[in-house]
């Protein structure tokens, strides 16, 4: 007895020195590890200061243009317009797209789909094919032939074939920037945006609905409504799986869940040592469940039987999207009633255009004229003031003829209703609206302190503190616009207003949209440098895309130019698409965490966007300084005071001259209920 006692402390013996010997070794191989990160971290950090400290990277300059959405037809007739394709004239076609920066970032569906689309277009020597300062509706690939391209009469290159060129259209209508010239006689493959961007819509529709369906016949789903359905799908993965390759392997760690799209799986189990066929899983069958709610072990093996494609989703996405222990979507509803104080100006009601008196200008070289705020993509913002309220107010005014010939109507009817319904303190007030033969007009708050954007330029970019508040503010608008169930789509500095005690406030609705929870909308509208890549994508987006520009505009704040940057817009969608962020090495590394967890290339694991909603953007420690009841209260001192001058009323503005010319009549009449 004694002997085996002492053999076996002897054994607990050695074994207790092999683990501290294992656990030396752990230490040791932990601090390489964190040694190695460290170094990489330098590394990378210098390469980006290299990198900014260079001329090629292109600081944001100039005010961001804008994309303004055109209604998609809906009534498209799309038999008609697939064109049949030898296998030759597709390879060609694919390889001029693979060799496109922008082009081949697209997912495989939408290049397929381009594929099919793509009519084939003869042109003789001498034909003009785009011309320079017109607007773009379709792309070309040159199938044959030989064309220049000149910009102001200077020859630019020579497109042969494969070459792609105005691809930029197919995303909008954008004005062509050089013209192209048939040299040869000439074969081209062509698309329109029209044509491209309606089917792309009725496609990822299609897709939706058929996932929904996919979802809806799982067990574990069966008490969900739609619209958290639609959160799983827009927190799902698209996975490819080649021939024979195992998917989920018996006995293994599992918590991943799969729905397969495209292909066949096998299904196995071992019995009595022997893997058996359990059955075959296709198209809508979806395996994995449980491992999204509980650790488990897999209890079978599925294997792809040729090429399978699955939309896969894991447990820590899955959890961010639904609280698994009620399996409710929890929408936010507890936020205190207070969000934004709601101050109805009633004495400003009465306002009439006639009673609108306009400030001019005290000195400078425009001294006596009236005084632009700015300019917008639709109009221009002029500073007026009252005999009545002896205070000065924005009147925005918008050419009828330029928003009947940009199909806009539609937008500014909508700008104006949804203005005239909000109140909060974090958003500009609309206090009425007026229209004559050749304008409409927006009475607004004036907001003293000028745009960000100006500041931003100023002072090359934000302290952390002036940020915090500035995205504060914005996510306080957002709440009370999400809560309405309103998308915002156009942040950026430039839409971001100070007023006197350097409150921000949103302006510029021309953009946002009512959207139901759990729908899609699919038009393209934004400003490229601030657009989620699904807008890009055509995929439907909601309001996740005001998540992703909250990430952009903090990024564009503490480094003052924005992440996915470019003088060619089809660079920065192409790097939107890629999703890589690179920080500058000042940047903090909470801002970093809150940026990285905003510009989430999947909508539903975007931070804001899940369960919890947009108190987890709140709750980030970036915030931990902020406030946010005292915020509301609009008791914070804030920061942004300082980048406020003082003097004269418009000091705080870019100075414009005095629009001379005046907008052509428009009597169409679509402005009847403006
Ligand atoms: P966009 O091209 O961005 O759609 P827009 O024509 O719709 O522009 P806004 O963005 O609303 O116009 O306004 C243009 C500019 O006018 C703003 O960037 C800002 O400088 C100024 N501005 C707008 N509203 C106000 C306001 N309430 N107070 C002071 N300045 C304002
Ligand atoms: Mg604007």
């Amino acid at each position: 007895m004694e002997a085996k006692l002492k053999e076996l402390r002897q054994k607990l013996e050695k074994q207790c020195q092999i683990n501290q010997e294992l656990q030396n070794e752990n230490q040791d191989l932990a601090s390489k590890l964190k040694e190695k990160e460290k170094l990489l971290e330098e590394l990378q950090s210098q390469e980006l200061s290299q990198r900014l400290s260079n001329d090629s990277v292109e600081v944001r300059q100039s005010r961001a243009a804008v994309m303004a959405p055109e209604p998609i037809p809906d009534d498209m007739d799309i038999s008609t317009t697939r064109v049949k394709k030898t296998a030759s004239e597709r390879a060609q076609i694919i390889n001029a797209m693979q060799k496109n920066d922008f082009l081949r970032r697209l997912d495989e569906e939408q290049i397929s789909m381009m594929v099919e689309l793509l009519t084939s277009l003869d042109r003789c020597p001498g034909d003009d094919i785009i011309k320079e300062g017109t607007e773009g509706d379709s792309m070309y690939i040159v199938a044959a032939g030989e064309l220049q391209v000149t910009q102001a009469g200077r020859n630019l290159r020579t497109l042969t074939s494969g070459d792609v060129f105005g691809e930029l259209a197919i995303l909008y209508n954008c004005k062509r920037t050089a013209s192209v010239k048939a040299v040869t006689a000439v074969k081209l493959w062509c698309i329109e945006r029209q044509i491209y961007r309606s089917i792309m819509a009725i496609k990822s529709k299609k897709k939706r609905e058929q996932l929904m369906g996919f979802l809806k016949t799982a067990r574990t789903f069966k008490s969900l409504r739609d619209e958290q359905l639609s959160c799983i799908i827009d927190s799902m993965e698209e996975v490819k799986f080649q021939d024979n390759e195992v998917i989920v392997r018996e006995g293994a760690e599992g918590d991943t869940f799969y729905i397969i799209l495209k292909g066949e799986v096998e299904v196995t189990k071992k019995v009595n040592g022997q893997q058996k066929i359990i059955r075959k899983l296709g198209q809508g069958d979806y395996f994995g469940e449980l491992a999204l709610i509980r650790e488990i072990l897999r209890t079978a093996t599925c294997i792809a039987l040729g090429s399978v494609t699955c939309f896969a989703i894991d447990k820590e996405a899955f959890e961010e999207t639904i609280p698994i222990e009620s399996l409710e979507l929890h929408d936010d509803t507890d936020l205190p009633e207070d969000t934004c104080t709601p101050k109805k100006n009633s004495s400003v009601s009465s306002l009439q255009l006639k009673d609108l008196i306009p400030v001019l200008y005290q000195e400078g070289r425009y001294q006596g004229s009236p005084v632009t705020l700015g300019l917008g993509g639709f109009g221009r913002v002029e500073l007026v003031t009252t005999m009545q309220h002896g205070k000065y107010f924005a009147l925005k005014k918008i050419s009828k003829k330029l928003i009947v010939q940009k199909r806009q109507e539609e937008h500014v009817l909508f700008e104006k209703r949804l203005m005239l319904d909000i109140e909060c303190d974090f958003i500009v007030r609309l206090h009425g609206t007026f229209k004559d033969s050749r304008y409409i007009y927006m009475v607004m708050d004036f907001c003293s302190g000028g745009e960000i954007w100006t500041k931003l330029k100023e002072v090359r970019r934000f302290e952390e503190n002036v940020t915090v508040f500035v995205a504060a503010c914005v996510v306080e608008a957002y709440a009370y616009l999400h809560k309405k169930d309103i998308m915002y789509r156009d942040l950026k500095p430039e839409n971001l207003m100070l007023d006197s005690r350097g409150y921000v406030k949103l302006v510029d609705f021309g953009f946002a949209k009512k959207l139901r929870r759990g729908q899609k909308t699919y038009s393209f509208c934004g400003t490229p440098e601030y657009m989620a890549p699904e807008i890009i994508q055509n995929h439907g987006h909601d309001f996740a895309a005001d998540f992703w520009s909250l990430g952009v505009l903090m990024y564009e704040l503490l480094a003052g130019s924005p992440p996915f940057s470019s003088s060619e817009p089809q660079n920065i969608y192409a790097k939107i698409l890629d999703g890589v962020i690179k920080y500058p090495p000042h940047m903090g590394e909470a801002a970093r965490s809150l940026i990285s967890k905003l510009c989430r290339p999947r909508p539903g694991q975007r931070l804001g966007n899940t369960k919890n909603g947009i108190k987890d953007v709140r709750n980030h420690r970036w915030f931990n300084s902020m406030n946010w009841h005292k915020l509301r209260m609009k008791q914070i001192n804030a920061p942004t005071v300082k980048l406020i001058r003082k003097g004269p009323c418009y000091i705080n503005f870019d100075r414009f001259p005095f629009e001379k010319s005046l907008a052509e009549e428009d009597f169409s009449g679509w402005d009847q209920d403006f």
